[in-house]
């Protein structure tokens, strides 16, 4: 299924899964998904109920998340005009503590879950943060966080501490110098950059998170030269999502359509010329499928698309379950202490899990729907009023709506595998 070549090296860690198995490499760092005979020549041979049945394809849904986004508090002071969770200094009411939050990652150790993303709010103000790291992984799972480094020298000095505990640490930055404030409505670059030097020291996996807005789309090869300049190994480009105060200001940064075609081929010169290793959220895949990349090499390559309530979950500060971070709590969810009893049952995470049944044209004879699924289910359910709808700001589905049933397509960029 997946290519696997390195036999000679055991994963840390396997999970049974329908069509066989997940790998937990730890060199490179990565999750390889590998079909039942593989598995068995690597010495999985006992499947159990899991491998009851066919061999089936990734259309099932998982045994569990690969992924857990725990946001630990919804407290933080920067008052970014797009915060996608609403995030205030004061955090919500009843948040969840170090107890609760240890639970859940019992919980989800015992699920076979392997990364968790810990972010807020800024997660970094909780003298708890290096306690529930270390104690993720006593259980085996990987913490990675997220920080605005919007935080106290204090705060920072005891960050450093527990660097190393996490898998990668990337701190947002949407822009350098004053594109920041533009995105952003808070003038914190300064102190980001403190932060990003100060962590640089501590760790090489730090990297930057950069939300994509049209205010910053032609600004983002000066974040790839700071990369190059502060030495940092990613930059992830997130779309910027109608969610918690994104909403109300979504019209105004959202990428332009032409931006949106124009990203792919920008991302990938920016990346060979200042040789940075690059990540686009699984919301940008049909701005990647609309450049017609072979389907295989887009698998190969591990790219998703809504994988919310799949491959990944979230979890609010309360410790309400979601599909992922930038989506509401489903009705009648858990919280994540008690994923396992609900994870199996019919209505779990109702739209995130119907794509297929409710893929509609042009979606429904799309070669990436398998891939894709049909968008991002957040921008739907705010630009189209329903989270079944085809992602609005997908270039094939405008492309649909504008002339029937003829399909454009963008300049390919990449041969097959
Ligand atoms: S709704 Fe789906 S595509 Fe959008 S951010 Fe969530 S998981 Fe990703
Ligand atoms: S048409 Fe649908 S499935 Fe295909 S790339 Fe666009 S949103 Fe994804």
């Amino acid at each position: 299924m997946w290519p696997f070549r390195s036999h000679k090296q055991p994963a840390r860690r396997f999970r049974y899964e329908s069509f066989g198995g997940i790998a937990q490499l730890g060199t490179p760092r990565a999750l390889v998904f590998i079909d039942r005979e593989r598995a068995r020549s690597l010495g999985h041979t006992d499947g159990g109920s899991t491998w009851g049945g066919d061999e089936a394809s990734l259309d099932r849904v998982l045994t569990a998340p690969l992924e857990a986004h725990l946001q630990l508090t919804n407290r933080c002071d920067a008052g970014c005009r797009g915060c996608y969770t609403g995030a205030s200094p004061q955090g919500d009411r009843h948040e969840w503590g170090p107890v609760e939050w240890k639970r859940a990652i019992d919980h989800l150790a015992e699920r076979g879950v392997f990364h968790l993303a810990l972010g807020g709010g800024e997660s970094a103000h909780l003298p708890w943060l290096g306690e529930i790291a270390a104690h993720a992984r006593a259980r085996g799972l990987v913490p990675n966080l997220t920080t605005s480094g919007l935080i106290t020298p204090e705060e920072l000095e005891r960050l450093r501490g527990w660097a190393p505990l996490f898998g990668q640490i990337n701190v947002s930055l949407d822009g350098v110098g004053e594109v920041y404030a533009r995105v952003r409505g808070c003038d914190g670059f300064a102190q980001a950059d403190t932060a990003i030097v100060a962590l640089r020291r501590a760790t090489r996996h730090v990297g930057i998170n950069c939300v994509v807005t049209r205010e910053n789309f032609d600004h983002l090869e000066e974040l790839f030269r700071y990369a190059r300049k502060r030495r940092l190994a990613e930059v992830e480009l997130l779309r910027f999502k109608p969610s918690g105060r994104g909403a109300g200001c979504y019209e105004q940064l959202r990428c332009s359509d032409e931006q949106h075609r124009a990203l792919l081929p920008l991302v990938l010169r920016l990346a060979r010329r200042y040789r940075r290793r690059v990540r686009l959220d699984c919301s940008y895949t049909p701005m990647i499928t609309a450049h017609a990349p072979d389907p295989r090499l887009v698998r190969w390559l591990a790219i998703y698309g809504c994988a919310g309530g799949d491959l990944l979950i979230g979890a609010k500060a309360r410790g309400a379950v979601t599909a992922c971070s930038f989506a509401p709590p489903p009705a009648g969810g858990p919280n994540v202490d008690t994923l396992g009893d609900y994870w199996g049952t019919q209505e779990a995470f109702g739209p995130f899990r119907r794509w297929r049944e409710a893929a509609r044209e042009p979606c429904r004879s799309c070669e990436y729907l398998a891939l894709c699924r049909g968008g991002c289910r957040v921008v739907s359910a705010h630009v189209a009023h329903d989270p079944t709808a085809p992602d609005p700001e997908c270039p094939r589905v405008q492309a649909f709506a504008m002339a029937g049933t003829a399909i454009t397509r963008l300049p390919v960029i990449h041969s097959g595998p």
